[in-house]
């Protein structure tokens, strides 16, 4: 069955008849908001079921390990979807101050603990999804259809009209975006239109995960709500902690925190209680193998080892259908340990919302031209948050980088931290600076600062004292 879709131009408030979104997860449901102002109607199609309360599902498997929602991520989610942050506290997320509340550990040493209005969220994946879902489904144009596979996109005259559903049904659709994360079959179905598959870039620093929610005390009060160590490197107090990392932190729920533990280089951690505790302990923190001593583990743990970067280049793609484009981790995935997936989902919806209202003002009734727009807007930060994750990687022994499969040397690739440490360390050794430094790494303040001639010229004066005080210490 196909169903008919007239394009009834955008002038004076008029709207195209229908956009197709391809997943209901972060990145679609972000984009339905998006782009709803422009469309009767606004079709999300996912191939899961949708949970009626927040709870894991088989769409987003990684749903049951930590999500940090970066505070440039929450703030780009409260534009598109007023009340996301209001329903997720409501619902039990809980809003945390970033200096006070987080204690972390890095080659810097303990950051510093003090209050600064610096907040973010923190909830579990299922939570922050299940709001993110809640808000979009309360635009009056926005529907989400679970049941409903995508096969394949149907195309005419150099533009993609509608989709085929694996059932054979056909949609037609003005725009067509394809959210449908790490896993996309996206370039496949370009293949079969015709069209060139982007050029594809991976790296892979062989992280794995392990997570489980576990149950802390009645009333527990070890001196922070949030605890992190990321790998130190070279100069970690213990070989194994040069490959190991750990986030702990409250979600939702009484008593229920969740905590994850990862390795690269394939040291991958276990997924036994006892062979995960003695995983952590290697570390080598006395203050987290405290912490670890006080609580239970009622649930399961669960692993994850696909966390290889990688890039779909469609924004360098020589030749691409019109009204077509794919956003979050189908264009983009990230190694997740840097956090960075659902936020750049969410500043590219943004993005997306103002890009696609400033199109249809200069061409009015038209959306052709749209994702050269959106790709030529968002690839800025697409990129940078790729090379952000993808050198750190590069640092690591074994890493594997192919471009279409072909392997790569990545040598020369391998940039050093002796300048970004010396930073960290003179960023936390001052309040003020060390709040912008934070906003920094929160997305919400560009790192031109951080490259300004006065503060290379001053780490390069201080270099001998601020190496000094990196770990090991
Ligand atoms: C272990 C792990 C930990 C992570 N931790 C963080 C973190 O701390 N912070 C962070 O910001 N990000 C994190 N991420 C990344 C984050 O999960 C993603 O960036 C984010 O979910 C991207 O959302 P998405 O909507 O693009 O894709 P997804 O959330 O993966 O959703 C894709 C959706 O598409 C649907 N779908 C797939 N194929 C089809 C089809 N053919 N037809 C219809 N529907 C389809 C699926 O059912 C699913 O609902 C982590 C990822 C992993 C793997």
């Amino acid at each position: 069955m196909s169903q008919s879709s007239t394009n009834v131009g955008s002038e004076s408030g008029e709207k195209f008849r229908r956009a197709v979104i391809i997943g209901g997860s972060m990145a679609g449901s972000l984009t339905a908001a998006a782009v709803a102002p422009h469309f009767e109607e606004v079709l999300v199609l996912d191939r899961d079921e949708f949970p009626q309360t927040p709870q894991q599902r088989n769409g987003v498997p990684q749903g049951a390990h930590f999500h940090a929602l970066l505070a440039a991520g929450r703030n780009a989610m409260d534009e598109l979807l007023p009340e996301f942050s209001t329903l997720a506290v409501k619902m039990g997320a809980a809003e945390l101050d970033s200096t006070a509340d987080v204690m972390r550990l890095d080659r810097a040493g303990w950051s510093p603990r003090f209050s600064s209005p610096l907040t973010f969220i923190m909830a579990s994946r299922p939570l922050l999804e299940w709001v993110v879902r809640d808000r979009a489904s309360a635009i009056e144009s926005v529907s989400f259809r679970p049941r409903h596979e995508v096969a394949g996109l149907l195309s005419e005259n150099g533009a993609v009209t509608g989709v085929r559903l694996a059932d054979g049904t056909q949609l037609a659709a003005d725009l067509v975006v394809d959210a449908s994360g790490r896993r996309s079959v996206a370039p496949g179905w370009l293949d079969e239109l015709g069209y060139p598959r982007p050029v594809e870039t991976l790296v892979n620093a062989h992280w794995g995960y392990a997570s489980t929610f576990v149950r802390v005390p009645q009333d527990w009060d070890p001196g922070f709500r949030a605890l992190a160590c990321v790998p130190y490197g070279e100069g970690a107090l213990t070989t194994a902690a040069e490959r190991r990392a750990m986030a702990m932190w409250v979600v939702e729920g009484e008593r229920r925190w969740i905590l994850t533990v990862q390795g690269s280089a394939g040291d991958y951690p276990p997924r036994k209680e006892a062979d995960l505790k003695e995983f952590v302990g290697s570390i080598g923190v006395p203050e987290l193998d405290q912490a670890l001593s006080e609580i239970e583990y009622p649930e399961r743990i669960l692993i994850w080892r696909d966390t290889t970067n990688r890039m779909r280049d469609y924004a360098g793609s020589a030749e691409r259908p019109e009204n077509f484009f794919t956003i979050g981790d189908a264009w983009t995935a990230f190694n997740p340990v840097y956090g960075q997936g659902m936020t750049v989902a969410a500043l590219s919806a943004r993005a997306l919302s103002h890009e696609i209202a400033a199109h249809l003002r200069e061409r009015p009734g038209t959306l052709r031209g749209l994702a050269d727009r959106f790709y030529d807007r968002t690839s800025e930060l697409v990129t940078f948050c790729w090379n952000s994750s993808t050198a750190l990687d590069y640092r690591i022994p074994g890493v594997e980088v192919t471009v279409d499969g072909r392997p790569q040397d990545q040598s020369e690739s391998a940039g050093s931290l002796e300048f970004s440490d010396r930073l960290a360390v003179w960023a936390s050794l001052d309040k003020d600076r060390y709040v912008k430094y934070r906003e920094t790494t929160q997305l919400l303040r560009s790192n031109d600062w951080l490259r300004s001639d006065d503060v290379v010229d001053e780490i390069k004066d201080r270099w001998e004292e601020l190496g000094a005080l990196l770990t090991p210490r």
